[in-house]
């Protein structure tokens, strides 16, 4: 992998898969919620990230889209297929979190919101792949390191669907794959 367009086709397919997990248990409680998280400026993050922009273009959307007042969200929740600021995947309230069964659950869920933020963590220096706001700059990142990155979070991803699959008892591949995705606090 060396050039970004590389990159768009299976960033767009991990984090569907992602969204595909998670979206019933969040639609259920979301939906219901009366402090909902989403914010105008996250959704704004979005349009100033060159690379998220790329993904909204690819879905037919710019800025003329984006409501001043609700931003992405509509009454039937967040209105982007894919392209979503990592911080939409990887923030579980506690009371969503609470719903869950037991913590090696709450645990295997909070790390499957960390790995679109660890596909793209230091591309570029210190900036996290969706920071970039040039789009030249795009062609400079660390193309290296974020095909390693996607890999780990693509083989985390398997692993937790291994870990749902076995009841909470995976093999010790995918332990040691989930073990590979850092605790970020984002
Ligand atoms: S994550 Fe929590 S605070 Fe955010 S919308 Fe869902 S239930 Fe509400
Ligand atoms: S999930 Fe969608 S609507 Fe909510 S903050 Fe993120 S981009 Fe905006």
């Amino acid at each position: 992998m060396n050039s970004i367009d590389e990159l768009f086709e299976p960033y767009i397919q991990l984090e569907k898969a992602i969204m595909e997990r998670t979206s019933d248990w969040i639609h259920l409680h979301c939906g219901l919620c009366t402090a909902c998280c989403c914010r105008a400026d996250i959704c704004e993050e979005a349009l100033q990230s060159a690379f998220l922009s790329k993904l909204l273009i690819k879905q037919g959307l710019d800025e003329t889209e984006l409501d001043n007042s609700f931003g992405w969200l509509t009454p039937k929740g967040c209105s982007l297929a894919y392209g979503r600021p990592p911080i939409c995947h990887a923030y579980f309230c506690d009371s969503l979190l609470e719903r869950l069964e037991n913590d090696p659950t709450r645990r295997v869920i909070s790390l499957l919101g960390l790995l679109i933020y660890h596909v793209g963590e230091k591309a570029l220096g210190d900036l996290h792949l969706t920071e970039i706001e040039d789009p030249a700059a795009l062609e400079k990142v660390d193309f290296q390191r974020i095909s390693k990155q996607l890999k780990e979070a693509q083989n985390a991803f398997r692993a937790i669907d291994e870990f749902f699959q076995t009841n909470g008892r995976p093999s010790p591949a995918a332990r040691n794959a989930m073990e590979r995705i850092p605790p970020y606090e984002l």
